[in-house]
């Protein structure tokens, strides 16, 4: 009676022992991963340079970077960043 009731318990207990099968990348998931982190972190650097042209407020001219006024109409210029 008593063998019974303990191999019972040592059946049941297994199933709650089971290890919960977590969120696991294998190696060429983590490759992919990184080359996709990377390719973003570069995309931002990029949207960053195009992005740094400044816009007259009067006349709309793209006026590159360091210009402080307008070349077409010498407005000064604002930088929204
Ligand atoms: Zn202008």
């Amino acid at each position: 009676m008593n063998q019974t009731s303990l191999s019972l318990e040592s059946q049941s207990a297994p199933a709650k022992e089971a290890k919960p099968s977590g969120f696991y990348l294998q190696s060429w998931q983590k490759g992919g991963l990184l080359v996709l982190l990377l390719g973003i972190l570069y995309l931002r650097i990029w949207v960053r340079k195009q992005a740094k042209a400044v816009y007259c407020s009067h006349c709309g001219k793209k006026n590159p970077p360091h210009q402080n006024t307008c070349q077409k109409c010498a407005a000064p210029l604002m930088r929204v960043d």
